[in-house]
């Protein structure tokens, strides 16, 4: 019986053959082959001939034939050289001389001499990587395009960035900076070699502070806007932390140089302020007068005069309001007028404003009430809240018509205090609703015409409540009535 060992020394009389010639068992498997079967099937003693026919065909008949005993013999088998060339052969298959076990000679007829057939293999080779080398040529031609491209496409953006009016400051998620254009480096007094593949905290510490960055988990960073005094220069920094696929990538600051802005608005704070007191005396004066004569001190009126002389009080009094209202709105929008914060009881404010405002309310049969939870208390100013609810209140009194409702409450809703002014008055349209805390916005409609105020009233009041990092909203139904929410912080003792 020849095995699959004695198979590597294949009979000279076989060895000699130059097309392939294997010898396979029942199950196709490689008993004994030549070396051309070795050289371009690549097929060995041992491996079965599946691996090189890919068909099934051929096994199938391997029963058949031993069974009968008789050669067979099949044409144009396709036969793989590679995934691309195929060769087509045919085959033979004779039964040999019963023995121990059923073996078949099986040979390949390739219509051509095993050493042609190597060198066609061999050519076509050849082609195959002269195509392969030029697809290789052709894709590192596209690389470097694009390669050029993208170099070209950073010099553009860099270009943009660069000539920005504003700062930028980029980083990594690490914190390492990979942008800073050329407005930053001259806001911040450094240049490119100080924050080339600098860490944000070392390069720029003052910066890093003031956003609160914290180099060992940058990932808790917040979006925030500070502004910040950079060498002679105000600079607003606007803080957006980057995030891809939800994952934290960095941070991208903006600085905006606002020491003009500033200046323009602290001129203008100190006109209003300037003016405000300058008109206050006159004013004061001439309100004292003309009540004393409307009381009478002064003599007699005639009745003609009266009516003339009530409404230079009236004037005067709305007048002094206003200059109240424009010095408050011009210290509290720059700055100068800083909130005294501290422990504040929601009750006290609540009695303060309902019993200052009860006479208010009385006089137009208004039912005034308040509801206040026990124990409430945030973090603020008690002045400046007080002032804010008195704001809401008398509002909600002047814009509901006599004989209506106005109730007062405050009440605790996750974490934070809510104080709500709710009436039933002549209510606000959506339209109006969107403009109403623009300064100087008034309503305009025959409700609200004989209706004295300066319009400021509700933006002092989002100013004071945006002071505390609090909110204020509104829901409102014209002939409805409105209801205005204040929500600020609980006090939380530290
Ligand atoms: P004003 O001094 O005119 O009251 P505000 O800023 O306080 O100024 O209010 C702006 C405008 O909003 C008012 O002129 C009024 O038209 C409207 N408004 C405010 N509160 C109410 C309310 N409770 N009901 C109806 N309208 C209101």
């Amino acid at each position: 019986m020849t095995s699959p060992q004695d198979s590597n020394t294949p009979s000279p009389l076989l060895a000699r053959l130059s097309d392939p010639y294997l010898v396979v068992d029942g199950e196709g498997r490689v008993l004994e082959c030549n070396q051309t079967t070795v050289a371009f099937l690549g097929l060995s003693p041992g491996d079965s001939i599946r691996s090189c026919f890919h068909s099934d065909e051929l096994l199938a008949q391997l029963p058949q034939i031993i069974a009968s005993g008789a050669a067979n013999e099949i044409e144009q088998v396709p036969l793989g050289l590679n995934d691309n060339d195929q060769i087509i052969v045919g085959i033979q298959m004779i039964p040999i001389a019963p023995g121990d076990a059923p073996r078949i000679l099986v040979s390949l007829n390739t219509g051509t001499s095993s050493l042609d057939f190597l060198q066609e293999a061999a050519r076509k080779t050849d082609e195959r990587i002269q195509q392969l080398s030029e697809q290789l040529a052709l894709v590192s031609r596209e690389l470097l395009m694009k390669t050029t491209q993208l170099a070209e496409q950073k010099q553009k953006t860099d270009v943009i960035i660069n000539g920005m009016e504003n700062g930028l400051i980029g980083t990594d998620d690490q914190g390492h900076i990979i942008q800073f254009n050329d407005t930053a480096e001259t806001l911040t007094h450094l240049s490119g070699d100080d924050t080339r593949n600098g860490m944000l905290h070392e390069v720029c510490p003052t910066i890093s502070q003031a956003i609160h960055w914290n180099e060992s988990s940058p990932e808790s960073l917040d979006k925030s806007t500070v502004d910040l005094p950079l060498h002679d220069r105000m600079v607003r920094i606007h803080c957006s932390p980057i995030h891809e696929e939800g994952r934290f990538a960095g941070v991208v600051l903006i600085l905006v140089d606002r020491t003009k802005e500033q200046e323009l608005e602290q001129l203008k704070a100190d006109i209003i302020s300037i003016v405000s007191h300058e008109m206050r005396s006159p004013l004061t004066s001439i309100k004292g007068y003309v009540d004393l004569m409307l009381g009478g001190d002064l003599g007699p009126i005639p009745d003609s005069i009266q009516g003339y002389l009530s409404i230079v009080s009236d004037n005067s009094k709305r007048l002094s309001e206003l200059l109240d209202d424009m010095l408050d709105l011009s210290r509290l929008e720059s700055g100068q007028l800083t909130l005294s914060m501290g422990e504040v009881d929601v009750k006290y404010v609540c009695d303060y404003v309902y019993h200052n405002l009860k006479p208010m309310a009385d006089e137009k049969q208004i039912t005034l009430s308040c509801e206040v939870q026990a124990g409430l208390h945030v973090s603020g100013d008690v002045d400046r809240l007080q002032q804010a609810l008195t704001n809401l209140v008398s509002n909600a009194v002047k814009y509901t018509p006599e004989k209506g409702t106005v109730l007062v409450q405050a009440y605790a809703d996750s974490g934070q205090v809510v104080m709500s002014v709710k009436d039933n008055g002549i209510g606000i349209s959506e339209d109006d609703q969107k403009k109403l805390f623009q300064k100087f916005y008034r309503v305009k409609s025959e409700h609200t015409r004989n209706i004295g105020g300066t319009g400021l009233g509700l933006s002092i009041t989002r100013t004071i409540v945006d002071g505390h990092k609090g909110t204020i909203s509104l829901e409102s139904a014209p002939g409805e009535g409105s209801t205005f929410s204040i929500s600020l912080p609980a006090w939380r003792s530290s």
